[in-house]
């Protein structure tokens, strides 16, 4: 399928060679998710070019940015709300020395996650856990656990802070990835950002195969984040972080 060629010369521009091996769980990727799709919303079109494009090299395209900023060794990866996987799987499947924790509030769609990875032969590199984000940056071990928490399409910048920074360890990072709305949204979180312990580092900005403007905001944990945070599950989205407090 052309999709997938555009997939390996498209992460080759991003600094991520895809072997044959590779290619395959990709493709693998794409059929369970056709599949479960039908009875489980995991995505809105299972498409071929909108999966393979927007999901799986959207989830990649950040690939300079982890090598800029050190991240491409082994790490300890979390993603929350990971859903269909996104980012959090096709990273795995690029970083063969990367260990993922997939976390969703939804067991429906952990069970999908937990299927792939058998399929893929990721399941030693993956540990997957039905909790709400609010819930896990409390838990004694998870708490400032991680060198590395990625987040894509759950919520608001200042509320995905304080979902991420409390279990990201001091000196790792956590990126968004983001539409257009990056800067802005950026801009509102930033006492946010600060109160929890984060320092904005860069955002790298990105195409696909379209125009569309693409954000990856990747933060910094530059010191241990206040014991209140995060507060309890449904409060980050009601009453965002915005000024000191
Ligand atoms: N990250 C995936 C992607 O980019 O396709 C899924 C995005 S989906 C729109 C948002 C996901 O975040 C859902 O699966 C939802 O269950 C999960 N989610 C939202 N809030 C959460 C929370 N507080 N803790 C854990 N998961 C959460």
């Amino acid at each position: 399928m052309r999709e997938f060629e555009i997939l390996r010369q498209k992460a080759l521009a991003f600094n991520i060679e895809l072997s044959n091996e590779q290619m395959e769980k990709f493709r693998e990727y794409l059929a369970l998710l056709e599949n479960f799709n039908r009875h489980t919303n995991l995505i809105s079109s299972t498409d071929p070019q909108t999966v393979v494009i927007k999901h799986f090299l959207d989830s990649l395209a950040p690939g300079p940015a982890f090598k800029e900023t050190g991240l491409n060794r082994e790490l300890k990866l979390i993603d929350i709300g990971t859903g269909g996987g996104f980012p959090g799987i096709p990273l795995l499947i690029a970083f063969e020395d990367w260990k993922l924790y997939a976390v969703d509030s939804i067991a429906k769609k952990l069970e999908f996650i937990g299927i792939l990875c058998e399929k893929l032969g990721l399941s030693e590199r993956v540990e997957i856990v039905c909790v709400r984000a609010e819930e896990l940056g409390k838990i004694p071990g998870k708490r400032e656990a991680f060198d590395f928490a990625v987040t894509r399409a759950v919520a608001q910048m200042s509320v995905i802070s304080e979902y991420c920074l409390p279990l990201v360890r001091e000196g790792g990072y956590f990126a968004a990835y983001k539409a257009k709305s990056a800067e802005q949204e950026l801009k509102e979180a930033e006492n946010a950002i600060s109160m929890l312990g984060g320092k904005a580092l860069k955002t790298f900005k990105y195409t696909l195969t379209g125009e569309e403007e693409r954000n990856l905001i990747i933060i910094k944990k530059v010191s241990p984040t206040p014991r209140k945070y995060p507060r309890r599950t449904g409060v980050p989205v009601k009453r965002p972080l915005s000024g000191p407090c």
